[in-house]
């Protein structure tokens, strides 16, 4: 049979622009659908965004800290609209390099809802297209808990967009986002409190990692509640919130932000006309090769509900190309020794097993950890330190997991993650001669195992 095209991709974000790119480059007819915005969650209410408002919120200790080298600076005013507006324009031109990117590599942009007819067809603004192979790369949505009063708050696709920066904020959760729009509000000027159900937020990280970001956090300012869970938000009289916890405590906000998790995105997506099947917790099924269980279906990023990191989405995109279109150059997606950074303030870095896992993998682990405080800040009055760790195979000597928790945590990390891949020890680690000075140079000075 003659399909429109070889490959239909429903959603342009990180990972369905890179399987079209990719694809359209090795000669495969394909076709995008794109329902909001070109470049998906990272470049429009994610990653871009975030790290852009990130930086924002920084500037509050840089101009703290400036006294301390002689600089002395009027009184600092911040302007949220301002800096939304400027946000905006970056994302609008990004918007633009996407469009090109996907029209210059020779695919066909259809803007609307995209819903799968059945497993070769596509049916997006009354027209319908049939395809060879059609790839879902739908992304995620926030997912905000069903409480009272749930309609009050907003989750991380609204706070991009809100017209002022709210003078009280309760940021419910402890994941990435939650920890991250934290540390933007408090660095702003909201005044902020952290809320999350467990004992300690960052579920999953390296618990020395936990415990500094706690310590830091409540340094800087940050109120941080744990054990708390909020049970219904009421819109007062003046238009201000009253948030109920679970222990009968109620606080007052102007803005409660959730940060619970994200749900795939599928709405009216038409699974239902393929046999197309989700996995225990409703994200779609897929094998190996992202094959779902329809043969002419796949799926990749956010809505496999793998690692929903966009470098992951991008490997996976290309993977796909590869395999459909370019064979002979087809690998795999290695999940070992993923990299990831927190971009709270300050922020997380790690590649590898957190000393948690190492143990309970069964390896005999030796931890090599420092805590100090950053040369920059030896002028000023910060108290801020920074962490780093390494885990290590006590028999191999093979560095399992570094982690770090301090200024470019992310930046150092990166590096880091390449040494990792390839199998780095404890003693390359040792060998290799340090940059002087930086704060990195520790990871390769760290001498004496804290424990065995
Ligand atoms: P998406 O990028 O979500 O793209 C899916 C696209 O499909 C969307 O554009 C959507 O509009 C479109 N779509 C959905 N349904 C349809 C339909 N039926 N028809 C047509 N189009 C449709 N990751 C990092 O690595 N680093 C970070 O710093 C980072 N920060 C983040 C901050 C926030 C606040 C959030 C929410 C996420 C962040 N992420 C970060 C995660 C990252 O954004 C995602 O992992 C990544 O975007 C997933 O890519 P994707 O291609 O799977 O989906
Ligand atoms: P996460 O899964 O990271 O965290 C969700 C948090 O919400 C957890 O602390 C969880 O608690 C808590 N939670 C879940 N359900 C409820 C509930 N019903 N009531 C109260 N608390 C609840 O999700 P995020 O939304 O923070 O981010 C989604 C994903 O996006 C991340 O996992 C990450 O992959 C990606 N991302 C990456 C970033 C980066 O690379 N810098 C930045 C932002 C997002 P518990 O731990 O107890 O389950």
């Amino acid at each position: 049979m003659a399909y429109d095209f070889d490959l239909y991709v429903i959603g342009a974000g990180s990972g369905g622009v890179r399987a079209a790119r990719f694809a359209a480059g090795f000669g495969a007819k394909v076709a995008v659908a794109e329902s909001r915005y070109l470049g998906g969650t990272c470049v429009n209410v994610g990653c871009v965004p975030k790290k852009l408002l990130v930086y924002g919120a920084h500037f509050a200790e840089d101009f703290e800290q400036a006294s301390g080298f002689g600089w002395s600076l009027g009184e600092a005013n911040f302007d949220w609209p301002t800096l939304i507006a400027n946000k905006d324009r970056e994302i609008n031109r990004l918007n633009g390099i996407y469009r090109n990117l996907l029209v210059n590599s020779g695919v066909t942009l259809h803007e609307g809802h995209a819903r799968l007819v059945d497993p070769h067809q596509v049916e997006i603004n009354g027209e319908r297209f049939t395809a060879r192979h059609i790839l879902i790369a739908t992304g995620g949505w926030p997912q905000i808990p069903d409480i009272p009063g749930r309609e009050h708050a907003i989750g991380s696709n609204e706070a991009f967009f809100l017209k002022e920066l709210p003078k009280r904020v309760l940021v419910v959760g402890g994941g990435y986002i939650a920890v991250e729009f934290a540390g933007i509000f408090h660095g702003l000027g909201a005044q902020t409190s952290l809320l999350y159900r467990g004992d300690l937020f960052l579920r999953g990280f390296d618990g020395s990692v936990r415990t500094h970001l706690k310590e830091e956090l409540t340094k800087r300012g940050l109120d941080l509640q744990f054990n708390a869970d909020i049970e219904r938000i009421e819109k007062q009289a003046d238009g201000s919130l009253k948030a109920t916890l679970k222990d009968g405590r109620v606080l007052e906000a102007d803005c409660v932000f959730y940060a619970t998790g994200r749900r795939p995105m599928l709405d009216n997506l038409g699974l239902e006309n393929t046999s197309v099947k989700l996995d225990e917790r409703g994200f779609v099924q897929v094998n190996d090769q992202y094959e779902t269980t329809e043969a002419s279906i796949l799926a990749i990023g956010d809505v496999i509900g793998r690692v929903q990191l966009t470098p992951v989405a991008l490997a996976e995109g290309m993977a796909v190309a590869r395999r459909l279109f370019k064979p002979e150059h087809y690998r795999p997606v290695d999940y070992a020794m993923i990299p990831t950074a927190v971009f709270s303030l300050p922020n997380i870095g790690t590649v590898g097993l957190t000393e948690e896992e190492a143990k309970k993998n069964g390896h005999r682990v030796q931890i090599f950890e420092s805590r100090f405080r950053p040369m920059k800040l030896t002028l000023t009055e910060c108290q801020e330190k920074t962490l780093m760790k390494l885990v290590v195979d006590a028999d191999t000597d093979k560095v399992l997991g570094c982690h770090m928790v301090g200024p470019d945590a992310g930046e150092i990390v990166q590096g880091l993650a390449i040494a990792l891949k390839a199998g780095a020890t404890k003693q390359h680690f040792d060998e290799t001669i340090g940059v002087h000075p930086t704060a990195a140079e520790e990871f390769v000075t760290m001498r004496t195992p804290v424990s065995d």
